[in-house]
């Protein structure tokens, strides 16, 4: 078990020191702004859609360790999914982050599953899903800036 958390913990400073798919994407079709007052953590999200899926997704902000991962790990596991994929893949992270038993689903979400030792700790757990309900909104047509609180 130490190995798979050292692993783990390995992925998410590699995340925050080289965030993927870091800064604006200039033909975005889609934008949204996302906000956890808690602690801070502020993100904007692109997005380009073509038919139904998610064609390329880029983020900037500024956040902690845990925001910044999670918004990397996310834009790299979305880039090329359809909406449907998204969606599952949504419902998967956030059962897993907040189920007490992490429901199960750590396993088919690879490299994702980094974070799930967040939900040890629920003021993280926000840090963990801002950029994900960022996502959930702006994929449904939100326009309004999302906040944790
Ligand atoms: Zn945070």
């Amino acid at each position: 078990m130490f190995d798979l958390k050292d692993l783990y913990q390995e992925v998410i400073v590699d995340h925050n020191r080289r965030p993927r798919n870091f800064g604006a994407l200039p033909d975005a079709d889609r934008k949204l702004e996302g906000f956890n007052p808690l602690c801070g953590d502020r993100l904007t999200l692109y997005v380009k859609v073509a038919g139904d899926r998610i064609e390329d997704i880029r983020f900037d902000g500024t956040g902690c360790a845990i925001s910044v991962a999670s918004a990397s790990l996310m834009t790299e596991a979305m880039k090329g999914k359809t909406l449907g994929e998204a969606r599952k893949t949504f419902e998967s992270f956030h059962e897993m982050v907040t189920a007490r038993d992490g429901g199960g689903r750590g396993a088919a979400l690879g490299k994702l599953a980094a974070l799930a030792g967040v939900r040890d700790y629920p003021a993280r757990v926000k840090c963990a899903t801002l950029c994900w309900h960022t996502l959930h909104s702006l994929l449904h047509g939100g326009a309004a800036p999302v906040s944790t609180e």
